[in-house]
């Protein structure tokens, strides 16, 4: 395969990152493999990913093809935010406008998780960082397989890593599960104080759900709430 080949299919900066030769090798992308006369498929190694520096780090996202939602997305969603913020906000995956636009909840659930952060006094930009477990749109706004999860984590990681916040926020079932690897009911996971990695986390509703049900708004208040008052232990160090 040569570099013209490998810019048609988008592949050039993914190969370049990992520094793999682009001749002779057998590239596997996803499910399609490209046969090539020497042998050794690439693997994308999440020991490169977990050394990024910010840019490496956005750069692997746009030019990710680890997963078949690569192939419908228009643009990958990275992250927003504070990139030392205290509070991390973790949804799911980008919908419709977040796709379009390339920020994470930008959309109707979006107006709303900002409403929720404002109640709590934070803004977007300034005390918080909000990304995603997949970075890019599952097709028809489904939820992302746990392989595609999966798939993406290790950049959900190495932005854990470069951020160091106090508290994640998980938003819903889906980054729930993939956080504390469990398949326990949300409501189950409420009001306690879990760790991922050796971060404080806390889960409450997501925000479309919210706006489907809205007598679990006030759930969602007392989590906030919640939340303040664990990562004000976290800072006075008895949490
Ligand atoms: N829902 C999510 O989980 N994330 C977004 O970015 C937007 C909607
Ligand atoms: Fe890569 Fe994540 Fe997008 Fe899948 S969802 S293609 S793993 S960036």
């Amino acid at each position: 395969m040569d570099e013209r080949q490998l810019r048609e299919l988008e592949l050039l900066a993914v190969a370049k990152l990992y520094g793999y030769s682009v001749n002779g090798e057998r590239l596997k992308v996803d499910a399609v493999e490209v046969e090539q006369p020497a042998t050794s498929p690439i693997h994308l190694p999440p020991s490169t990913v977990s050394s990024m520096d910010w840019d490496a780090l956005r750069s692997a996202v746009a030019a990710c093809t680890a997963c078949s939602l690569c192939r419908q997305r228009k643009q990958a969603v990275f992250g927003v935010g504070n990139e030392s913020a205290q509070w991390l906000f973790i949804g799911e995956g980008p919908g419709a406008d977040e796709d379009e636009q390339g920020e994470p909840f930008v959309g109707q659930a979006g107006r709303l998780l900002d409403g929720m952060m404002a109640a709590i006094g934070i803004r977007r930009g300034r005390e918080a960082y909000i990304a995603n477990v997949v970075k890019c749109r599952p097709p028809g706004n489904r939820t992302p397989t746990l392989e595609e999860a999966a798939a993406c984590a290790p950049y959900l990681d190495r932005q854990i890593d470069l951020i160091g916040p106090k508290l994640i926020v998980a938003l819903g079932k889906t980054a729930a599960t993939r956080l504390l690897q469990t398949e326990a009911s949300l409501a189950s996971l409420r009001g306690q104080v879990h760790r991922y990695r050796g971060t404080p986390l806390v889960v409450t509703y997501h925000p479309a759900y919210l706006l489907r049900n809205l007598p679990d708004k006030a759930k969602a208040w007392e989590d906030l709430l919640f939340a303040r008052r664990t990562l004000r232990k976290i800072e006075e160090g008895v949490a």
